[in-house]
């Protein structure tokens, strides 16, 4: 293991050779920058590219503690704090009031003394003084805290509308120590007619989605130390990971739904209120729903590596009959999913009705049955089974959730994208590309680069290492992170190490800058066998270069002379590795010899890499492209991109 002290320690660059072909690329002259000559024996360069990213001292930092390795793993000395909760908690239908206490333990599991808890109260969101950015239909009064203690000292009760307070121990917390907090507190559930997207609420005094209910520790981290972000109802959350058992006490005759297994079936009690028992052991929060008009219906999920657990829908009658297939539908994300990553880790799994209907929790989301479905089950692998910091790191979990649908596809049988979809979809990455998903979550455009850019992100990233050992990467990335807290940081290294290639060039051009890569067909020389193509690229972003070619009618078999694909008698995919870019020229020449005049080339036909005009990527200008949907390509796709 390295021991780096410098700030700004880098990736270790490994150069990949220029894997030239017999007839490969040449590069063409580089023009003479405008100014400045570079020094020793450099040749000039159009265009530089940065193949490393800067690790922030505070991960250099975890390097040389042996929390984290450098090659992106959890290290030997890796730690997270554990923090454990008993709960119970009351709901009066009357009041929409839920009382509840709680006994927590906070295992101090760092090598740090801790001489102050940080503690969140997210309900105080609700508050009407609360520092909100959400639109609050119905305020409360917030969390209110009627009793507090730490190792059986008092501690004054917060009043404020604070969300996040930092509370001295009684005595400093030693490392493998434990500390006991007790909390006793009611809230009002907010009541939400309009599904205003809280993440939780009620329809009147009968259908309840119940979290961010309780007091909970806030995360403690090798990297930051306290999280001392606050709850403005815009970004998520950075939870500990930790045991949860809840008992729901509700009027008999209400159905209860939660994070983690039930324990018992209290419908056959006779007494006037039940009380729900879940156990869920190593989540990172704990969510319930209750209602009087909830129907329980059951599906079962076979999940690969585990075997059977229950889907568990609690849907109004209306939900019930309007998503008929939506145990079948849930259950079958579920494993999909967990063939391709890891298997589902949570002991049942649960769907609830009411004013929120698209919002994840531990074996739980909130939903109808409509809206963004496997959007939200993807969830439980980034962040639910993954504990990245949400707050702060939105493309680590909406963004890979939101990529994470692609893998449904060929279990829903469809043709996504379709070739309608495909064409809109050719030129698209551009219009994500413009603002870097590393940027602060409180950015305008946050909603971009927290789903759609990095979506477009993994899909260039399939098209660059290929999808399936993508995907095989990121399964390994979750299983070696379930349950821990990753940085970006720890994730770009792993997924280069997973897929052995120096991916310093990618990850710096799609998380810290707006670049693109603007591919373009500059010209094309056909010869009788073959022809040279000269490809160009605008952006600052390089990509490899993936060129499909087509022989002229009746000439062929086409066939290949250097890397690529054969995708049918007269069509060949020549694919070159980014390396031929780096030594700084934006335009390179390709002498193919594919055993045919070539009479069609199309640039990059996967449409993977970031670029504002695709018209300009077919030879000869307005020919038919050819496209290909998986990578690498198995069969093409037919589809027209008109160009005015
Ligand atoms: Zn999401």
């Amino acid at each position: 293991m390295n021991i780096i002290r410098s700030s700004f320690a880098l990736f270790v660059l490994t150069v990949g050779g220029l894997s030239l072909a017999a007839r490969g690329p040449r590069q063409a002259p580089a023009p003479r920058p405008e100014s400045g000559t570079p020094p020793g024996n450099l040749q000039p360069q159009e265009r530089r590219i940065q193949r490393t990213v800067a690790v922030p001292d505070a991960l250099a930092n975890a390097y040389a503690a042996g929390t984290r390795n450098p090659d992106g793993s959890p290290g030997l000395e890796y730690w997270r704090l554990q923090v454990d909760y008993v709960i119970h908690a009351t709901l009066d239908p009357a009041t929409s009031v839920v009382t509840a206490s709680e006994s927590i333990v906070l295992h101090n599991t760092s090598g740090d003394v801790l001489d102050a808890v940080r503690m969140r109260f997210d309900q105080n969101l609700f508050r009407e003084d609360a520092a909100s950015r959400m639109d609050i239909p119905n305020h409360t009064g917030g969390m209110v805290v009627t009793a507090l203690s730490i190792d059986g000292v008092e501690i004054p009760v917060p009043t404020g509308p604070e969300t996040n307070r930092r509370f001295p121990l009684p005595e400093p917390l030693a490392p493998a120590d434990s500390s006991l907090i007790d909390v006793e507190w009611h809230f009002e559930v907010p009541l939400d007619d309009r599904s205003s997207s809280l993440r939780m609420g009620r329809w009147a005094d009968s259908v309840y989605q119940v979290a961010q209910w309780y007091p909970r520790v806030a995360v403690y981290d090798d990297l930051m130390g306290w999280d001392t972000a606050s709850y403005d109802g815009v970004w998520e959350f950075y939870n500990n990971f930790g045991r949860f058992e809840v008992f729901v006490d509700v009027p008999a005759g209400w159905l209860v739904g939660a994070t983690g297994a039930l324990l018992n079936d209290p419908r056959t009690d006779a007494s006037e209120r039940h009380v729900w028992h879940f156990v869920a052991d190593t989540v990172s929060d704990f969510a319930w729903a209750a209602s009087d008009r909830y129907e329980w219906q059951v599906a079962s999920a076979d999940i690969p590596g585990r075997g059977e657990i229950t889907v568990h829908l609690l849907q109004t009658a209306a939900s019930t009959a309007g998503y008929p297939s939506l145990g079948e539908e849930v259950s079958r994300y579920l494993e999909v999913y967990s063939q391709h990553l890891i298997p589902y880790p949570f002991p049942s799994f649960t769907v609830v009705e009411g004013p929120e209907l698209g919002m994840e929790y531990p074996g739980l989301i909130m939903s109808n049955g409509g809206g963004p479905l496997a959007h939200e089950v993807a969830h439980q692998w980034f962040p639910m089974t993954v504990g990245s910091d949400e707050t702060r790191v939105t493309f680590m979990d909406e963004g890979f959730a939101t990529a994470m649908t692609s893998l449904l596809s060929s279990y829903r049988g469809d043709t996504e994208p379709g070739p309608a979809r495909l064409q809109r979809q050719y030129g698209s990455p551009a219009r994500f590309a413009r603002f870097p998903p590393l940027l602060p979550a409180d950015d305008p455009d946050a909603q971009m680069t927290s789903y759609g850019k990095p979506r477009h992100m993994l899909r260039m990233l399939g098209g660059v290492v290929g999808d399936s050992v993508m995907w095989r990467a990121i399964g390994d990335y979750a299983a070696a992170w379930k349950f821990k807290h990753p940085s970006p940081w720890d994730l770009m290294a792993f997924v280069s190490n997973a897929v052995g290639q120096d991916l310093g060039w990618f990850w710096h051009y799609w998380l810290f800058t707006h670049a693109g890569v603007e591919g373009s067909i500059v010209g094309v020389e056909p010869d009788p066998q073959g022809g040279s193509v000269t490809v160009r690229q605008d952006g600052d972003m390089p990509s490899p270069v993936v060129l499909a070619v087509q022989c002229t009618p009746g000439g062929g078999p086409a066939r290949l002379s250097g890397p690529g694909y054969v995708l049918d008698d007269s069509t060949v995919v020549v694919t070159r590795p980014v390396d031929v870019w780096f030594p700084g020229a934006r335009e390179l020449t390709l002498d193919l010899d594919i055993g045919c005049e070539i009479a069609q080339v199309t640039w990059d036909p996967a449409r993977r890499f970031s670029d504002q005009d695709a018209c300009d990527n077919m030879w000869p200008r307005g020919s038919r492209p050819v496209f290909v949907r998986e990578w690498p390509p198995t069969a093409r796709v037919d589809a027209e991109l008109s160009c005015g």
